[in-house]
């Protein structure tokens, strides 16, 4: 065996694969993408078996001919420009990998225009490069169109689960970044069958109860907590509501959802008396926080976030719980001397 250095056709490739695991991370992905681009309006389109056709479009910023030769290249953003920007992250996306990985996998279209642009751009795009770009008349904002996912990469395909397996993962997708954003509506279609819909929601309430249902929503109790460097909202389970995982566990940090065992076992701690040995608490945090004491670039995928360790955050989202399910607990307020 001799050592020789990958080309960059099969180093794509393999990079495509981490980043893009199954059809629900192109389609988490592309939402994430539409969500930086201050969309309000996004409509997900499946049809026929998964990973044939996706279709994701968005009423945002779109791109011009300059942005859009650019964008399917990899490390191409326009979320980042230094490293030291990597300290104050407000975006979803920012290692520029996501539509340079699509592009590898699958036959990838996108349909674009700005608010400026006279007309609209149309592109073919495959292996990173645009093959076909011409002009369109199109609405401001962007649509993707996906195909043939994992055409060319035989073995990822063939791990593929089931058709409905698979949507089901692009659902819970969905739902999770639809109850992360409750500003903006989301719909999401199958075979010409809207399967989710959701209006923009005053409220962050309305939108659980809109997603999780009855059940659910009328069963959370809510507490909030403001500092200077973070802010924190929860809605958490009463001891009526537990289930048997922690997949109704939701943690936003800055808009990003994310997981974080520490943060489930921190809350769950506070059950243990309340719910049946082996439950979990459901609960939904939204925790705004000071870029600063986060550290999203741990995983390529951007699903794990690092706390930092020198704020009491953990601590208080623990307090935030404890309040409001044991108000009796709670130090009392020193007499006055009278
Ligand atoms: P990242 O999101 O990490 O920047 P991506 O590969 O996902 O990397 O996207 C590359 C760039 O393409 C983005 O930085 C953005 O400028 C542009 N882009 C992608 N999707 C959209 C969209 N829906 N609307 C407008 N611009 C987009
Ligand atoms: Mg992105």
């Amino acid at each position: 065996m001799s050592i020789i250095v990958l080309d960059e056709a099969t180093v794509s490739k393999i990079a495509a694969g981490e980043i893009i695991e199954n059809p629900a991370s192109i389609v988490k992905e592309l939402i994430e993408n539409s969500i930086d681009a201050n969309s309000k309006n996004i409509i997900v389109e499946i049809k026929g078996s998964i990973g044939d056709f996706i279709r994701i479009t968005d009423d945002g910023d779109g791109m011009d001919e300059s942005d859009l030769n650019l964008a399917f290249l990899r490390h191409a953003t326009s979320k980042l420009r230094t490293v030291e920007d990597l300290n104050n992250i407000v975006s979803l996306g920012f290692r520029g990998e996501a539509l340079a990985s699509i592009s590898h996998i699958s036959k990838l279209e996108v349909l674009t225009k700005t608010e400026d642009s006279l007309t609209g751009l149309r592109a073919e795009i495959s292996n990173g490069k645009i093959d076909k770009l011409n002009n369109v008349g199109l609405p401001k904002g962007t649509t993707f169109f996906v195909r043939d996912v994992f055409f060319n990469t035989p073995v990822r395909k063939k791990y593929l689960k089931n058709d409905n397996v698979e949507f089901n993962y692009i659902y819970e997708v969905v739902q999770k970044i639809s109850l992360g954003n409750p500003d903006i509506s989301i719909k999401l279609i199958r075979d010409n069958k809207v399967i989710m819909n959701t209006n923009s929601e005053a409220n962050i309430k309305n939108r659980i109860f809109s997603i999780l249902g009855r059940d659910i929503a009328s069963n959370l109790l809510n507490n909030t907590f403001n500092s200077e460097s973070y802010k924190i909202n929860i809605y958490f389970s009463n001891n009526k509501l537990y289930r048997s995982n922690r997949m109704h566990q939701y943690i936003y940090i800055n808009g990003r959802y994310v997981k974080n065992l520490e943060i489930s076992k921190i809350i769950e701690k506070y059950y243990y008396s309340l719910i049946p040995l082996n439950r979990y608490p459901v609960f939904l945090l939204y925790l705004d926080i000071d870029p600063i004491l986060v550290d999203v670039n741990i995983h390529p995928k951007k699903h794990e976030v690092k706390l930092s360790k020198d704020n009491n955050v953990l601590a208080i989202i623990g307090e935030t719980v404890e309040e409001v399910l044991y108000p009796n607990r709670r130090i009392p307020d020193p007499i006055e001397s009278y």
